[in-house]
Parts: structure tokens; C-alpha cells; sequence
């Protein structure tokens, strides 16, 4: 992903407006380094035109939507999940917005907090607790920190085989 994201900073293309005119082939050629970069691009793509049609091209308009409405609409779009919804609602639009990814799902199952096959609102709820008496800006900031914080934790530790010994949550699971 950084590598992709140094690419088109490295060749002036990250704006909405670079991405639009940039034909979807030499878009895939950029973003090479971060694997499935037909399907990425297609995505980025359709994320331009969504700006086009509902926020005038706007990522300032966008930011003004409404949480549920901004999440409707992206979840309307071709590959977007729950996970990416909520990812750009948590990082573009400083919603205070929790994404359930992998990394996360083990975590909360091999602690025991959910069954494994818990959906993802399931696991969202559980996050959303555990921040739900902040204020909404600390919030953002928490989901935000929390998030980056289980992608560590899972690049680092919570892999498919665990490495439980010296993960900052070791603890819990010798309670
Ligand atoms: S201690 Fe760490 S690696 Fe082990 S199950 Fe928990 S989060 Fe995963």
C-alpha cells in the first residue's frame, strides 16, 4: 500500500482530480506494488465517479454526508465492503467508525469475546462499546489509534499461526 501511495504521490496523481483523468490502465501500472490492481483500480475508479455524482467531485462535500448515508452509498458500490466503508469513513471522513478486519476477527475469537463465526456487525458492536461513552472527536481519534494498533498487533502477532509470546495482549489470555 505505501509503496503504491509513494508511486502516485512520486508522479503527482494523488488528487481526485489526477486520479479522474489517468486511464485505468497506467492507474493499475501505478499501484502495481500492492497486488490486485485490476480489481483496486476499477475500484478507485468507480470511487472517482461516485464523488462525480453525488459530491460535485467534492472529498469536501463528501466529508459533510451524514455517516449513514456516506456508508449506504459506498456499500452501493462495486467491491466495497463493510470493512472498506467503514475504512474510509474512519480515515477520509474522521468518522469515529470501527473496521472489523482480519487481524481484528482473530483476535476477538481466540480471546473468547465472540464466536468464529461472529458477523461482522457482531464484532463492530463490540468495538463501538468500548469507546461509546467518549466524545464523538476522541472517539475518532480512538478508532482510529485502535485500528492501526490491531494491525499491528496482527501483523506482528496475531497471524495465522499466533505468536502469542510477547504480544501486548498475552495477558488477557492467561486471565
Ligand atoms: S495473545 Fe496476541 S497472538 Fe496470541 S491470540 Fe492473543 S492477540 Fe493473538
Amino acid at each position: 500500500m505505501e509503496k503504491s501511495i509513494a508511486n502516485l504521490a512520486a508522479h503527482g496523481l494523488l488528487s481526485v482530480a489526477a486520479i479522474r483523468a489517468l486511464p485505468e490502465d497506467e492507474l493499475r501500472e501505478r499501484i502495481r506494488p500492492s497486488g490486485y490492481m485490476t480489481r483496486k483500480a476499477a475500484a478507485i475508479k468507480a470511487f472517482v465517479a461516485f464523488l462525480d455524482q453525488f459530491y460535485d467531485g467534492s472529498l469536501e462535500n463528501f466529508a459533510e454526508e451524514s455517516a449513514e448515508i456516506a456508508r449506504e452509498r459506498l456499500l452501493a458500490l462495486p467491491g466495497v465492503g463493510p470493512e472498506t466503508a467503514d475504512a474510509i469513513l474512519l480515515y477520509a471522513l474522521g468518522y469515529p467508525a470501527i473496521v472489523v478486519d482480519e487481524y481484528l476477527r482473530r483476535v476477538v475469537v481466540r480471546h473468547g469475546l465472540l464466536a468464529e463465526k461472529a458477523k461482522y456487525r457482531e464484532i463492530q458492536a463490540l468495538g463501538e462499546a468500548a469507546f461509546a461513552d467518549e466524545p464523538h472527536a476522541k472517539r475518532a481519534e480512538h478508532c482510529n489509534e485502535f485500528h492501526a494498533l490491531m494491525v499491528e498487533v496482527g501483523k506482528r502477532h496475531c497471524r495465522r499461526e499466533p505468536v502469542c509470546e510477547g504480544c501486548p495482549l498475552e495477558w488477557d489470555l492467561q486471565r
